[in-house]
């Protein structure tokens, strides 16, 4: 593990099963065991390493029964390197109806036949245990925003008792089992949370229920008071954080890992990520535009096609536009994240990347 000098930035290397993940690295997500329109080695190409799916959406269609039949989410999905699964907890909170929260589980309505649905600690582990990612996410509550801090506090807690059980139902040791931190927006939770996970020294740490519709700064406080009071050694990782300014300001607080979908919704809605900004190519300035998108991007896209031609695409919804900007955002925000950590190696993040970082007082950087 290397850090920088004057933030809390750090450079690490986590082996899993199927590989190994440098961090800081961004995670495509891949929800339903695909990254939207794109193919395993186009994927590959981008530069991911490590990609996330999702055990909510896996149990509802086509069932975990099916991806273990199917050899196992990585034989499954044809994705031979490392696979993170979440716990089903995040989707169950923000998109199902009729949840019903008790400290047994969760039960809420299947939104494919309404049929009630229970999701427990345990069956979340069973789940993800039967997918087989290399790892795996503990079964929290992730409380709404705004929300009072009795009902926070209560979450938090359950939560943590929550991850004793996924703890004791975890079958398969090759699967890193991650807890995950939450207290909302209140810092004292969140420290009391973190301590408490800490102490039972799992492979990884992430921090939760952040970026459900808390103002930036507010994400970035809970970030910079959580971040350092987790282990060293392991692995961090901000769960649903993804656009350039709050991936630098987090990995400048000591974070290692992030998945979003902004990169691949972003390129569906015909939205290209080039030099943190946001390009709708359905503008008019792009149609007899004959440049890449980004000459300096080493990306399939970059390297055969031009703005014209992907607006054209855009415009006319062809599929291969929203394969061509997926390519392009994915490969953009995991350079960015791989560029930063090229800085951090070579003790400039902090002057690199002012930029992103200088923009909010909330981060301090100690100069050192
Ligand atoms: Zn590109």
């Amino acid at each position: 593990m290397t850090g920088c000098s004057q933030t809390k930035a750090r450079v690490g290397v986590f082996h899993t099963p199927h590989g190994a993940v440098e961090t800081p690295r961004f995670m495509p997500v891949g929800t339903l065991a695909n990254v939207k329109t794109l193919t395993p080695a186009q994927l590959r190409d981008t530069g991911a390493q490590m990609i996330l799916s999702n055990t909510y959406h896996l149990h509802l269609q086509p069932g975990e029964g099916i991806v273990a039949g199917g050899g196992g989410l990585h034989k499954f999905m044809g994705w031979d390197g490392p696979i993170l699964t979440d716990s089903g907890g995040f989707q169950v909170f923000s998109l199902s109806e009729m949840r019903k929260i008790s400290e047994r589980g969760v039960k809420f309505r299947s939104p494919h036949d309404g049929q009630i649905i229970e999701l427990t600690p345990e069956r979340s582990i069973e789940i993800q245990n039967t997918l087989g990612a290399d790892i795996i996410m503990a079964f929290d509550e992730c409380p709404p925003y705004p929300v009072s801090r009795e009902e926070v506090e209560t979450a938090t807690e359950r939560t943590y008792r929550w991850l004793l059980r996924c703890i004791e139902t975890h079958k398969r040791p090759e699967q890193a089992l991650f807890g995950i931190v939450q207290g909302g927006i209140y810092s004292d939770l969140r420290s009391r949370a973190a301590n408490a996970l800490t102490e039972l020294d799992l492979p990884g740490y992430a921090i939760g229920g952040v970026s459900v519709g808390e103002e930036p700064e507010l994400i970035h406080e809970i970030v910079r008071v959580t971040a350092p009071l987790l282990p060293v050694n392991k692995p961090r990782y901000l769960m649903g954080v993804g656009t350039y300014r709050e991936i630098a300001i987090a990995i400048a607080a000591g974070i290692d890992l992030f998945d979003c979908v902004i990169p691949t919704r972003w390129a569906r809605h015909g939205t290209a990520m080039v030099r943190g900004e946001r390009w709708n190519l359905k503008n008019a300035r792009f149609r007899e535009d004959f440049q890449p998108l980004d000459a300096d991007c080493p990306c399939y896209t970059c390297k055969n096609f031009t703005r014209a031609y992907i607006s054209h695409l855009v415009r006319s919804q062809e599929i291969l536009a929203y394969t061509l900007l997926s390519i392009h955002n994915i490969t953009e925000i995991i350079h960015f994240t791989q560029k930063i950590r090229q800085s951090i190696l070579q003790g400039s993040f902090a002057t690199d990347f002012a930029r992103w970082l200088n923009t909010d007082n909330s981060v301090e950087l100690e100069h050192g």
